[in-house]
């Protein structure tokens, strides 16, 4: 068998470490092309040392001429490259037949979609490409045949419980609906007083999951099950009603799928990204994640209805898919915005709501039919986003 040959955009990050991870544990299956990162030399120099890429990509120049350095002190030859057009040339090279899509934010949007263009198999962890591209970013896959694969957990839980080879056809597969659980976040059980006060390190700190900042801080808003409803309507070809939310504080089934006939299939699980990325990697064969086996012996899972009050980011994030248009792209980048400066101290976490719900105002109804549409609602949420919290400061 030919291995199968990887771009990692993102790879110094959270979800790219468990990609390598998984990929360790399959020597001769895989071999890694190109690995990307933006600040983190020693982690990519320690990578290189060993899954020896043929290219890595730090997108700061500064960081590349660092890790250039550091390469050729340890004797290691593989190609530096930095900047944007570096990480779409290693996302669509013609040796590559896998894209891991794991850079956080619509930082990735251009390598993600130029994959899909190229018609790789895309392993898409980057939910913020598919939150502000949806219908270009599926045209594009639909055009070239790429094959997408969800490594987000929720809908890497759907892709599994639906049947093999789903086509967006509700109706022909009998599907009634999609439930997303949800942990709940480390704000769960928290008033509305106590959320609208929290700093970072508490945001940060979640109940189940290892995971970046800023996907640390959806989590905690429950903006990321915002980001996932959007992700499931363009992955899934579901409507908003289609798409239910549960939560779910044990994070031990990932999601579900009704069935007309009252069957709910789940997938359940020990909450670790090993299992998602290990699926996608190994498709359709299951291959070795070095995930402990789940224990269900004494254990209680319960569910209950997330409360929209307490977390109004998941309501801006359903009123964005109805309003269609440029609204997802505005509230994923007023949201980027808003928990970069919650993060740096500047915002408050009750400001991030808040301010995601000023930009919608402000700029949905915009034109969105094209990219450069796309992005310029990105370009200006960003900067209404900024000015609100400027504002509130002052
Ligand atoms: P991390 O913050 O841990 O990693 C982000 C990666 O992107 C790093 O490699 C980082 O480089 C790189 N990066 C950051 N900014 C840029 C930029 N402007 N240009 C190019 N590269 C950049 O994030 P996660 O791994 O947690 O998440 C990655 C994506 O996967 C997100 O979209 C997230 O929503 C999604 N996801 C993550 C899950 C998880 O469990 N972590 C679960 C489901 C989805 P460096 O570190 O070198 O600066
Ligand atoms: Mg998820």
């Amino acid at each position: 068998m030919r291995p199968r040959v990887l771009t990692i955009l993102g790879a110094t990050g959270t979800i790219g470490v468990n990609t390598l991870d998984v990929v360790a544990r399959h020597a001769g299956r895989f071999e890694v092309f190109a690995l990307t990162g933006a600040t983190q030399v020693e982690r990519m120099l320690e990578q290189c040392r060993v899954h020896r890429p043929r290219v890595a990509v730090m997108n700061e120049p500064a960081a590349a001429a660092a890790l250039h350095d550091r390469l050729v002190a340890a004797g290691l030859d593989v190609e530096v490259r930095s900047g944007t057009a570096a990480l779409t040339e290693v996302a669509t090279a013609p040796e590559v037949d896998t894209v891991m899509a794991a850079i956080v934010g619509a930082a990735g949007l251009p390598a993600t979609l130029a994959a899909a263009q190229a018609g790789k198999r895309i392993l898409l962890a980057n939910k913020e490409t598919l939150v502000v591209s949806g219908q270009l970013f599926m045209d594009a896959v639909a055009a070239s045949g790429a094959e997408l694969l969800p490594i987000d957990s929720e809908h890497n839980a759907i892709f599994q419980s639906l049947p093999r080879g789903f086509r967006g056809d509700f109706q022909q597969a009998g599907v009634n609906a999609l439930w997303l659980t949800a942990s709940g976040g480390p704000f769960r059980t928290l008033s509305e007083e106590a959320i609208a006060a929290a700093t970072p390190a508490q945001a940060v700190a979640h109940p189940n999951w290892v995971m970046g900042k800023k996907i640390s801080v959806d989590s905690a808003s429950l903006m990321n099950k915002g980001l996932e409803v959007i992700e499931a309507r363009w992955l899934f070809n579901a409507h908003a009603e289609q798409i239910k939310v549960l939560v779910h504080p044990q994070s031990i089934v990932h999601s579900m799928v009704e069935y007309v006939d009252g069957s709910v299939i789940a997938q359940m699980g020990t909450p670790d990204m090993r299992t998602p990325i290990a699926y996608a990697l190994g498709f359709p064969e299951r291959i070795d994640a070095g995930v402990p086996m789940l224990e269900l012996m004494g254990r209680q899972l319960t569910f209950e209805a997330p409360d929209l009050q307490r977390f109004p980011c998941l309501q801006l994030a359903f009123d964005a898919l109805a309003a269609g248009g440029n609204a997802a792209a505005v509230l994923n980048a007023a949201n980027e915005v808003a928990v970069a400066r919650f993060l740096d101290g500047a915002a408050s976490f009750g400001a991030i709501a808040a301010s995601i719900a000023h930009a919608l105002d402000k700029l949905a109804g915009g034109p969105a039919s094209t990219l450069d549409d796309l992005l310029d609602a990105d370009r200006q949420a960003r900067r209404v986003a900024d000015a609100f919290i400027g504002a509130a400061r002052a």
